[in-house]
């Protein structure tokens, strides 16, 4: 039977990378994420045509509780479960803790983080039930370590990767992994703004500042892609890496071996 993956914000950036890799691979998906109807629904068709799978759409604010919850109900109800979930979702803001604003902290810990509880609260009791899970949380490097200014990222993102541990140890025997990604640098609109910022900060064209940006913290001197970091949500779902969980996934072209 064909598996489904619910990949949450994925209208764009690494989610889009990864729901690509997971409908190349012959899984049905799930969309989740903002973005014009229009855009999305063009989307889900061209996934359908191009890879013959079915591609669904979820509209659930990761921000609201009660709508993940809800919302992922209805997707297991059609689909029957949901074998692989990408805790995806995410944003950022940069400022020091001082003048953080509340409502940013609240944002970027309810979608970077407690979306996650609650959607892997919705998915578990099937996997379980199935004896198959995937879950994979695209953490970040910033899971690992920290820099200046991203007080409530660094906090969620190090949040996830203690989520991560405890349920895969939760479900160690009940064939489900749990595994979080930590991408470095990936070139997406989230990462537009900071460069964008830095750039009229320093008084740079955006080229400079993107290099500045890439070279500071990567000695590959390399962007990651969305690509690379479906291949590796791909990976971590296979049946054969059923011994690889509770763990961390370092995509960054080397910045945390530093
Ligand atoms: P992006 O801005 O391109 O994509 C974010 C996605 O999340 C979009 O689909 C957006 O619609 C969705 N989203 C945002 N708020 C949402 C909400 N309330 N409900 C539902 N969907 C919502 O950013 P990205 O760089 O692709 O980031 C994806 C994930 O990767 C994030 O968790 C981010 O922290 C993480 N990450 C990114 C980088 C990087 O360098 N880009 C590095 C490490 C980790």
């Amino acid at each position: 039977m064909t598996k489904t993956a619910f990949i949450t914000g994925s209208t764009s950036g690494i989610g889009l990378g990864i729901a690509k890799k997971f409908a190349e691979k012959g899984y049905n998906i799930v969309l989740n994420g903002f973005g014009q109807a229009a855009a999305i629904e063009q989307l889900q068709n061209s996934f359908t045509e191009i890879f013959g799978i079915q591609a669904d759409y979820c509209d659930a604010n990761m921000k609201n509780p009660k709508e993940i919850r809800e919302k992922i109900g209805q997707i297991i109800e059609k689909f029957g479960k949901i074998d692989i979930l990408v805790n995806n979702a995410g944003i950022q803001f940069v400022e020091k803790v001082e003048n953080f604003p509340t409502e940013k902290w609240d944002d970027i810990i309810a979608i970077n983080l407690s979306a996650a509880f609650h959607t892997i609260a919705s998915v578990i009791p099937k996997m379980q039930q199935q004896n198959f899970g995937r879950i994979i949380n695209v953490a970040s490097a910033h899971g690992l370590i920290a820099s200046p200014e991203k007080s409530a990222y660094v906090a969620a993102k190090h949040g996830i990767v203690g989520l991560t541990k405890v349920v895969a140890l939760e479900n160690a025997k009940k064939g489900i992994t749990v595994n979080a990604i930590c991408p470095g640098w990936v070139l997406t609109d989230l990462v537009k703004q900071q460069i964008e910022a830095n750039a009229e900060k320093n008084g740079q064209t955006f080229e400079e500042a993107k290099k500045d940006l890439v070279s500071g913290k990567h000695p590959s001197e390399e962007f990651a892609t969305p690509e690379q970091i479906g291949e590796a949500a791909v990976f971590l779902a296979l049946s054969d890496s059923s011994s690889i969980t509770g763990t961390t996934l370092s995509i960054d072209g080397g910045w945390t071996a530093m």
